[in-house]
């Protein structure tokens, strides 16, 4: 079967271009999928438009929509193994990782299904007048093009769908070249629930060749794109030209702060979660440990001694604790940024290379490193690496800590650890950062919103912030009894 969904059918790519998936974890062939060029972008252009200005989905009830959205998330729960294991083989990361993604995608769904159901009727407007009636509604944006990566290819792809559905919108997916199963059963998962023709449409394909078409077509009305901070520029630059809507989420170069007073068996496990879970390829992975001075050697000592001992392994090994990096190039990219941080002055601590185990050969495995003494200034500091590095900076006062957590271009997530509540709240208010977490890592709930402050981003996914993204808000002025103003006296 084709695998390029187009107003309503699955279609191969015109030229007949294909590219073989692989799995990072050791270089097998998963899947060979069409890719699209323009020309097809163009079509799924076309065929949003057209579900848009002329097919029910705008006009089907809110109610109605959240209705649908429950069965995609019925369909997925009932799929969920399949699916998991389908994004495990694309992206290398583990089973476990892989179910949870699926579920928070359920949730997701759940979410906006919720919200459509509740509902939100607009408000009516004090004119002061009693000859009007004067109410503000919010629309569906129009035809939407979604661009994610590849890192939570399924998960990232549901903050998209999930509200620009329940917003009545029609939309382009264009998910990561390299991972694109999960966006193929996803469409179908569309379709069993019963999405209208043209509402959905899927393109696959390198950036410049099918994302890009999406972002300049006078046809798309909103943007929303989730990748790193170079693409994100050229998206937004791209937009401008016919003025649509955008929204970025971007890269993250997050601190993780812990003051002498923290929880520190608490805060030394959260620490690894932070920055190695999913081998470091998380937007809001913590690779920038600011620890205060008096906590410095036996902390970082024991980190490095935890960190040491994650076992990297492929998606089904029930002993992997970490999968490998999604591919060549990306390890290149890590190993470059390791050996820029060490030319500047780092102590490497623990990792810095490829593990040395034979059975780990055919993947992209790089071991959990971590680099001591490291200088705000440092580029291993200042830009994402995407990969399993820590970087360990040192600070001493709150305000110390408060300045070098702020010193980045990006303002996505981070941590602060302390005990002391006054502490706690001190520092998260004075973050410049899209989530903060006290005592914790990671976590999210759809319930709540997700995005960056500064270079992370622009806009909100999640909550209902996340919906609005995909809402234009209209003034209705509906004068009952109009009359000659006489404004003009001839
Ligand atoms: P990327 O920017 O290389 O690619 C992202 C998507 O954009 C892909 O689908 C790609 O094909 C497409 N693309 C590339 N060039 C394009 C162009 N010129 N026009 C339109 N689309 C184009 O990012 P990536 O390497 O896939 O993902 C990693 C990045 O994503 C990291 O920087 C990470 O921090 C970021 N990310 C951010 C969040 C968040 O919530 N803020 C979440 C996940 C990932």
């Amino acid at each position: 079967m084709p695998d390029l969904h187009i107003g309503g059918r699955w279609v191969g790519s015109d030229k007949g271009d294909r590219r073989e998936i692989v799995c990072p974890a050791d270089g097998t062939a998963v899947a060979t999928v069409d890719e699209a060029g323009p020309a097809e972008a163009a079509a799924a252009v076309l065929a949003a438009r057209r579900a848009f200005d002329d097919g029910p989905w705008p006009r089907t009830p809110a109610t109605e929509r959240g209705v649908l959205l429950l069965r995609v998330a019925e369909i997925l729960e009932r799929d969920r193994f399949e699916i998991a294991r389908a994004e495990s083989l694309d992206t290398g990361k583990r089973a476990v990782e892989s179910e949870a993604d699926v579920a928070d995608v359920i949730a997701v769904f759940r979410y906006y299904a919720g919200i459509c159901v509740s509902g939100d009727d607009g408000r009516v407007a004090d004119t002061g007048r009693d000859d009007v009636f004067s109410h503000v509604v919010r629309e569906p944006a129009g035809v939407c093009a979604l661009i994610t990566p590849w890192n939570y290819p399924l998960l990232q792809a549901a903050w998209k769908v999930a509200p620009a559905l329940a917003a009545g919108n029609t939309f382009v997916l264009k998910p990561s070249e390299l991972t694109p199963s999960t966006a193929i059963l996803l469409m179908r998962t569309l379709i069993e629930a019963g999405l209208p023709e043209g509402a959905a449409n899927l393109v696959l394909g390198a950036g410049p060749d099918a994302g890009a078409p999406l972002v300049g077509h006078p046809g798309v009305d909103l943007v929303s794109f989730t990748g790193g901070l170079v693409t994100g520029r050229a998206v937004m630059a791209s937009a401008a030209g016919t003025v649509k809507k955008v929204a970025l989420e971007l890269g993250g170069k997050n601190p993780n702060i812990v003051f002498p007073d923290a929880d520190l068996a608490a805060a030394l496990d959260l620490a690894l979660t932070a920055v190695f879970l999913h081998s470091g390829q998380v937007c809001s992975a913590g690779a920038r440990l600011l620890v205060h001075r008096d906590l410095h050697d036996e902390f970082v000592g024991e980190l490095v001694a935890r960190a040491d001992r994650i076992r990297l392994g492929g998606p089904f090994d029930p002993e992997a604790e970490a999968g490998p990096l999604i591919s060549a190039r990306h390890l290149a990219k890590v190993e470059a940024y390791v050996a820029a941080g060490l030319a500047e002055g780092a102590t490497l601590r623990c990792g810095g290379g490829r593990p040395g185990d034979p059975g780990l050969r055919d993947g992209h495995f790089y071991r959990p490193t971590i680099l001591d003494d490291c200088m705000s200034g440092m580029r291993v500091v200042q830009e994402e690496s995407f990969g399993p590095v820590l970087t360990v900076e040192i600070f001493v006062t709150e305000d110390e800590a408060v300045r070098l957590a702020n010193d980045s271009i990006y303002g996505l997530a981070g941590a602060v650890w302390t005990r002391d509540t006054d502490l706690a709240r001190r520092v998260a208010a004075r973050l410049r950062l899209g989530t903060v977490w006290i005592n914790d890592y990671h976590p999210y709930v759809p319930q709540a919103e997700w995005g960056g402050f500064k270079q992370s981003g622009v806009g909100r996914e999640l909550g209902p912030s996340g919906l609005a993204e995909y809402q234009e808000t209209k003034h209705i002025w509906h004068n009952t009894r109009p009359r000659p103003q006489r404004w003009f006296g001839g």
